[in-house]
């Protein structure tokens, strides 16, 4: 199955530098439009919103989570268990999808107080207006498993949420790519603990 997806992949574009921390930062067309007007307007009320990660492909989430197995001791069940409170196997990432970012921080504390909170407030009161929601909340979290709270990952959902009943219908087990710790996607059941464990604006 083609599954793999990317910057290089028709429909697209990389989003304008001054809105990312890195180079290059690509997302799906429609969707980068829309952060492109969100981050604007957050701009007008000053709110600086920066994306820190977007789309990603297979080979880029191999790399976070293969640094990440390395770092743990145990079981590969526990290594993985430990892992997926924050990060995603390789071909079960959102970040696949070209619709999904993290913005400003990756720590949890720096949304808890001061800029980081008012950036979340913002984020909270207009993200929907431009199409975005949060799909890892802690209701989420909570009622499936599934991934931490994470205020700084956001969603299209005109694109994504298609995109997961798609996913969900058509990807098995057989159809993730290799990497070390796959063996135990099943048996942990990270289709349905995790990426269907999304927040109620993101369930298909
Ligand atoms: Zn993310």
């Amino acid at each position: 199955m083609g599954l793999e997806v990317g910057p290089n992949t028709p429909g697209f574009r990389p989003v304008d530098s001054r809105w990312c921390t890195k180079e290059s930062c690509f997302l799906r067309t429609e969707a980068a439009d829309a952060f492109e007007a969100m981050a604007r307007a957050a701009q007008a009320e000053g709110i600086a919103l920066r994306i820190v990660s977007a789309t990603r492909t297979h080979a880029d989430q191999k790399r976070i989570w293969e640094a990440k197995w390395r770092n743990r001791s145990g079981s590969a069940v526990d290594k993985a268990l430990d892992i997926l409170n924050y990060s995603s196997m390789p071909g079960t990432s959102r970040h696949h999808w070209g619709t999904d970012f993290d913005l400003n921080s990756l720590d949890p504390a720096y949304f808890a107080s001061g800029m980081g909170l008012s950036e979340y407030q913002w984020l909270q009161n207009h993200a929907a207006e431009f199409g975005f929601f949060q799909p890892y909340t802690v209701e989420s979290s909570q009622a499936a498993g599934g991934y931490r709270e994470e205020r700084w990952h956001w969603s299209y959902a005109p694109l994504s949420g298609p995109m997961l009943r798609a996913y969900l219908l058509w990807v098995d087990y057989q159809d993730l790519p290799r990497f070390q710790g796959v063996e135990v996607a099943e048996e942990l059941q990270v289709f349905d603990r995790y990426v269907r464990a999304v927040s109620v604006e993101g369930q298909p």
